[in-house]
């Protein structure tokens, strides 16, 4: 089986990121600093100054995050969040963005309705021709690989030379795997972010988001954007994710040694239409996951034959909660065309949580049964 992909030496790194700069008498855990003001005489030089501009909690997360990242990282109050400050951080009117089609939708429609209308030009490619993409005259690539929800893989290392060549910066949305599966900047992007709401913190009980650029000036850019717009992370918010950033190679372990499992089984069953999984050997997206990705993830797409069959699996497999999202330890699924996706009508989006994969499976044979 392919391991999560990072040094055991990187990941001790990760784990031990606060306990290396203790001080005797400190808490080991990261103590909340809940605080809209801090003590501030005379210059207003001091590292906090006020709530809406930084938070220790906050910098104590994102100081974790650049080192699984490898670049400083800025918390964002979601994922949303941090794509807004992208666009805002990078684009101006009379710039180009080009975009995945098949990528989340609430990216797309955030550009349609409000970056779109201040005169920035939004050009929509499919995720898996992204590579042949005209590239002339393009100021941004925003990247989701491997997307979300149809698991298409675009080639990192072409899309990243050919937008470069053309002056252009490339950014990757790295929601579906995290940094522990895929590492963006070893390709030479400049930037990433995540929804960390997703296996990032893995609880599914917080809306987070971070972004992590290797250029500072895209970095203050991001970080004024985040101060000035305003639309800030919680400090307790911040402080669940860090509690979920313990376990996460060992829950994406889990999960996706179990979604290749689970993704084997559903290759050969008769009941189900088509199969989408990076891992598996006669997948589009194999040959390329295979050189830019340390696992396959834990999502898997499968087509049930319409509607009602994908509705009579989700609700006869017990065991797998019916929901939006995922990156949860609880493994959920949900019908993606309820939301108007351009989808087809039997297709459903599983994330493998963390339950042994027998009783994962079960649940989806019953499902199936159904
Ligand atoms: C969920 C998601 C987002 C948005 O993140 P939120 O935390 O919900 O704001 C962005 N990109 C991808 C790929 C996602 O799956």
């Amino acid at each position: 089986m392919r391991r999560i992909g990072r040094s055991d030496q990187h990941i001790s790194r990760f784990l031990h990121h606060r306990l290396r700069s203790l001080e005797k008498g400190e808490p080991i855990s990261l103590p909340i600093v809940s605080a809209s003001k801090f003590y501030l005489p005379g210059d207003t030089d001091a590292p906090f100054q006020y709530g809406r501009s930084g938070s220790p909690t906050w910098e104590a997360v994102e100081s974790k995050i650049e080192v699984l990242d490898e670049a400083p990282s800025l918390l964002f109050a979601s994922g949303m969040a941090a794509l807004s400050a992208l666009f805002f951080a990078t684009l101006k009117s009379g710039d180009t963005v080009v975009v995945p089609e098949d990528g989340y939708f609430a990216t797309r429609k955030l550009l349609d309705e409000f970056i779109a209308p201040l005169g920035i030009r939004v050009i929509m490619v499919p995720t898996a021709k992204l590579s042949q993409a005209p590239m002339d005259a393009v100021d941004l690539v925003l990247v989701e690989t491997p997307s979300n929800p149809g698991l298409d893989v675009c080639d990192l290392n072409e899309v990243v030379s050919r937008a470069h060549s053309a002056g252009s910066l490339v950014a990757v949305d790295n929601t579906t795997v995290t940094s522990m599966l895929q590492r963006p900047f070893d390709f030479g992007a400049d930037i990433v972010v995540s929804s960390d709401t997703k296996s990032m913190s893995g609880h599914s009980d917080i809306v987070l988001g971070h972004l992590s650029t290797v250029d500072g000036d895209i970095y203050e850019r991001a970080k004024a954007w985040r101060t000035l717009a305003g639309g800030i992370p919680a400090p307790f918010e911040a402080w669940l994710l860090d509690r979920g950033l313990a376990t996460l190679e060992i829950r994406l372990e889990r999960m996706c040694s179990s979604a290749q499992a689970i993704a084997a089984r559903l290759a050969n069953d008769q009941r189900i239409q088509s199969v989408r999984y990076p891992g598996l050997p006669h997948d589009p997206s194999h040959s390329l996951a295979l050189r830019q990705m340390s696992h396959f993830g834990f999502l898997i797409g499968l087509t049930l034959k319409d509607e009602d069959a994908a509705e009579a699996f989700l609700s006869a497999s017990h065991g797998i909660i019916n929901s939006t999202s995922f990156g949860g330890v609880h493994t959920s699924a949900e019908r993606r065309a309820r939301w108007g996706e351009p989808v087809d009508a039997g297709f459903v989006r599983l994330s493998v949580g963390i339950e042994p994969m027998e009783s994962v499976w079960a649940a989806i044979e019953a499902g199936l049964s159904a």
